[in-house]
């Protein structure tokens, strides 16, 4: 890969097959679950392979294909000596935030919680803790962490953490945690990187030798493993990245202007580029008018589609702390004048 080459070019042409007669154009689709006296748990299949490629070319490292973003974080943790100690944000994934308060109620991990945007407790934090998981922009309210600075202090410390970045939300084309000298960075591909809503995968990325052969060994000893037509479809998907994102940001930002200035919106989050927009109305109530009232926008969890989606977080149990009247827009790429008569329809209503 031609190191100028930018994350948009390299999106397209990482994981093919060689060029030549008689070589397929694309990565071949390969269910097996074993390649001869190999066991595809432990190994791998050309279509994982196909797959890891692409993303590390993006992320700047080696991947490791997982079953989902679940599954992912599950393997990493894996990794961790019992007892350790991890600093997480107060508010992001609902998911992972369980996972880590399971791991707690089972002495299996401490686990601190910062506040997304609170800096200097990061950087505190650094000195003191084993892990540090970071997610930024978090997810549903859209927070932006300093990633360059907390990774700068982890890095330089005496007690150096492992740092961990969720980078689902930004995508590998949006920001590269691993050149700010992020660990790992971890992604649901299910998200943006799949970009269908068509399937559950997920990826860790790491520029460290010791790393990625411990991330291998935990998909191995987990059974975290992918699925052959996920992987297929996630590089099928990862090929339009690029394009869909630079769309999907463009009409985000400019809903994202409207919403601001309508009288029914309270407040709007967005961190100035990608393809998330939340929004906060009155109240639970308000925002759930507009859910019903919608004729374009689908209602629908996850997120990351080439269709618009939109979820009030605060109905579910783990996103309890989100305002009640808080919606999470994921912006597809149907046309923005559309988008926007379906939202503005219902809010001046
Ligand atoms: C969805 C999501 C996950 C979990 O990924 P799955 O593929 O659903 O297991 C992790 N982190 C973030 C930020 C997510 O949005």
């Amino acid at each position: 890969m031609n190191e100028s080459w930018s994350a948009r070019t390299r999106a397209i042409l990482a994981g093919r097959p060689d060029a030549g007669d008689g070589n397929p154009a694309n990565a071949p689709l390969v269910p097996a679950s074993a390649l001869g006296l190999e066991y595809s748990r432990e190994v791998g299949t050309p279509t994982w392979a196909a797959f890891e490629e692409a993303v590390g070319a993006l992320e700047g490292g080696t991947a490791t294909a997982y079953a989902s973003g679940m599954a992912t974080a599950t393997a990493v943790l894996d990794l961790l000596p019992a007892g350790a100690t991890i600093a997480v944000p107060v508010y992001s994934y609902a998911g992972t935030r369980g996972a880590f308060d399971h791991a707690q109620e089972r002495g299996k991990l401490t686990v601190r919680r910062i506040e997304p945007t609170d800096t200097d407790a990061w950087i505190a934090a650094a000195g003191k803790v084993d892990v540090l998981w970071l997610e930024s922009p978090t997810n549903p309210t859209l927070d932006v962490m300093d990633l360059d600075a907390i990774l700068r202090a982890a890095g330089s410390g005496d007690r150096k953490p492992l740092t961990v970045v969720d980078n689902t939300f930004a995508t590998p084309i949006g920001q590269q945690p691993l050149g700010m000298g992020a660990d790992v960075v971890v992604h649901s591909v299910t998200k943006f990187i799949g970009g269908h809503s068509d399937l559950l995968l997920g990826v860790a990325v790491t520029a460290r030798d010791d790393l990625s052969t411990s991330l291998r060994e935990a998909r191995t000893r987990t059974g975290t493993t992918p699925g052959a037509l996920e992987a297929w479809l996630a590089l099928r998907g990862l090929r339009t990245l690029g394009v869909r994102l630079a769309e999907a940001s463009k009409t985000a930002s400019l809903l994202a202007d409207r919403l601001a200035a309508h009288p029914a919106v309270v407040r709007v989050r967005y961190p100035g580029s990608g393809a998330m927009v939340s929004f906060d109305l009155a109240d639970a109530d308000a925002a759930e008018r507009l859910c019903a009232n919608l004729k374009l926008i689908h209602n629908a969890t996850s997120l990351g589609g080439v269709e618009s989606t939109i979820e009030r977080r605060a109905h579910l149990p783990g996103d309890s702390h989100v305002p009640a009247g808080l919606l999470r827009l994921s912006v597809g790429l149907e046309d923005p004048e559309d988008l926007w008569r379906d939202v503005s329809a219902v809010l001046d209503g």
